[in-house]
């Protein structure tokens, strides 16, 4: 079994918080270990791109044009959580790998439609196996950041969703990612649509669909107000109908939550039709049984 998002350490939310030491092997072999209690032997490795300081040229201001207050949270945090050096990430990946670890070399990539160019052109010297792709922020508002839930209210709820998943849509359609991360992310504080929004999930499975897009089953959303597995059941659902296969994911940041929750997401999988998910080595995906 597999677990195809992780992140090596906790996000700094201020530059109070403590530094993470680099990307030993231990930390590596710390998340082999609790995986592998939970099942999972099969490690993919998916740091944040805009954690690199590489990516701050590429990926500029880009919350420069959101209303000051956003763009002064989103501002603090970027620079606050910007701590790495993309090498040391890829070299730290393939020396566990190097060192027999089932791990595999991925990145979880920012989509903004005006930098995404850019970012391939970053990134392409390295050998990948997977990439993800995530929403994080609408303009410069984090759609999942602390102050998410009282600016979706402020937007009004399905307008929010219609802002989020629009960029969502475009992320699945441009085909630039091999997997779509924490796909109804906007649901994280627990605030949703009065009535299921199944037209605006239909664009993004019909987008990932056509560009050959896979999307994870992930169990983030157990772990925060949502209380809900990544997608909806009946979101995932539409991805079976339209034969979009996917990957399973804990988006962990430390080693305890390696494969947390692997037995709700395989049964969210199960319940919505799939047999398989998938594997990757060098950006491509092998169907396996789940
Ligand atoms: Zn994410
Ligand atoms: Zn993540």
């Amino acid at each position: 079994m597999g677990d195809y998002h992780l992140h090596l350490w906790e996000h700094r939310d201020t530059p109070d918080d403590p530094m993470p030491s680099g990307f030993p092997l231990e930390r590596f072999e710390a998340y082999v270990d609790q995986a592998a209690a939970r099942g999972v032997t099969e490690l993919g490795f998916t740091e944040h791109l805009y954690r690199f300081v590489e990516s701050e040229p590429v990926l500029g201001e880009f919350w420069r044009d959101e209303r000051s207050d956003l763009a002064e949270i989103t501002e603090a945090f970027v620079r606050a959580d910007r701590i790495f050096r993309l090498e040391d990430y890829v070299a730290g990946v393939v020396a566990a790998k190097e060192a027999g670890l089932p791990v595999k070399l991925g990145l979880e990539i920012d989509f903004f439609p005006e930098t995404i160019d850019r970012v391939l052109d970053l990134i392409e010297p390295y050998p990948w196996d997977f990439l993800v792709g995530a929403v994080h922020w609408v303009g410069g508002w984090a759609i999942d950041g602390p102050r998410a839930g009282e600016e979706i209210l402020r937007r009004g709820v399905r307008r929010a969703w219609e802002q989020y998943f629009e960029l969502e849509t475009d992320l699945a359609r441009s085909g630039t990612v091999d997997v779509l991360a924490h796909v109804d992310v906007c649901k994280k504080a627990g605030i949703r649509p009065e009535e299921e929004p199944f037209d605006l999930y239909r664009e993004v499975v019909k987008a990932a669909a056509e560009s050959g897009t896979a999307v994870e089953v992930s169990s983030q959303g157990l772990r925060n107000p949502a209380d809900e597995v990544y997608p909806a059941p009946a979101f995932l659902a539409e991805f079976h109908t339209a034969g979009v296969p996917i990957t399973l994911a804990s988006d962990a940041h430390v080693p305890e939550q390696a494969a947390w929750g692997h037995d709700e997401v395989v049964a969210a999988a199960r319940a919505a039709g799939y047999e398989t998910r998938l594997a990757f080595d060098a950006r491509v995906g092998s169907e396996v049984p789940l």
